[in-house]
């Protein structure tokens, strides 16, 4: 019997075909009455832990799974967090 989908993450699918999903960060625990949608996202880089290929992904790519991992532990990738993080602080362009 499928383990139940206990917990959700944002994840890209690696672009290396034979390799498998990544995941990028832990969103919160699984409700079927949620809907999880990435307001934005600048592209960022992910370097897959199996092919060891570093890809840029954009906010498309990205999907919300449901997985039975336990996040406890669980290290999300800085370059996806720093990716959906406001541009409040951005410098201007000249003085
Ligand atoms: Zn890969």
């Amino acid at each position: 019997m499928a383990e139940e989908p206990c917990y959700t993450y944002w994840t890209v699918e690696c672009k290396t075909p034979s390799c498998g999903g990544l995941l990028l960060a832990y969103i919160g625990p699984y409700d079927k009455r949620r809907v999880f949608f990435l307001a934005q996202c600048r592209p960022f880089e992910v370097i897959c832990p199996e092919c060891k290929n570093g890809h840029t992904y954009t906010r498309n790519e990205v999907t919300s799974k449901n997985l039975a991992l336990e996040p406890r532990g669980f290290i999300p990738s800085q370059s996806f967090l720093e990716a959906i993080r406001p541009e409040a602080h951005l410098e201007p362009a000249d003085t």
